[in-house]
């Protein structure tokens, strides 16, 4: 089946069951068009690059949704809880390497653009009131 290279994205942002704001930050995210802070950096509106939730690394995208110690964590507690399994890599090929029915599929991708849309509220949050949620916590919103 032919695929146009420029929407693989398609299907995990319009997938009919994820929340829309959910899925526009999986579309910016799979745009690579969200403002970290590596990008703030480079445009000369942040002074540091520095992940807002551990410090330890600077916060592109690829550190933040795949790489941080919290989404690792927040991923691992949503893993237990419902046992869906979330990506170790990018959000697009996990989702589109997704096998089984159309719903299983759905709620897949549903969960994991949630996990995402949550990983960055709480990078948000952390940012504007220095405050982190336990990733347990923010499982149980999922
Ligand atoms: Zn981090």
């Amino acid at each position: 089946m032919y695929e146009n290279p420029k929407c693989r994205w398609a299907a995990v942002v319009w997938n009919p069951w994820s929340i829309p704001k959910h899925a526009i930050l999986a579309w910016l995210i799979s745009k690579e068009s969200l403002n970290t802070k590596v990008k703030l950096l480079r445009i000369g509106v942040c002074d540091e690059a520095n992940c807002c939730i551990c410090d330890q690394e600077d916060e592109s995208i690829d550190h933040l949704f795949y790489q941080c110690i919290y989404s690792t964590r927040l991923i691992q507690a949503i893993n237990e809880k419902v046992g869906v399994m979330l990506p170790g890599s990018r959000i697009i090929d996990w989702c589109k390497s997704r096998r089984g029915s159309k719903i299983q599929r759905r709620v897949q991708i549903m969960v994991a653009v949630a996990a995402a849309y949550h990983i960055w509220f709480q990078r948000n949050q952390a940012r504007v009131e220095g405050k982190l949620d336990k990733p347990d916590f923010v499982a149980q919103r999922i």
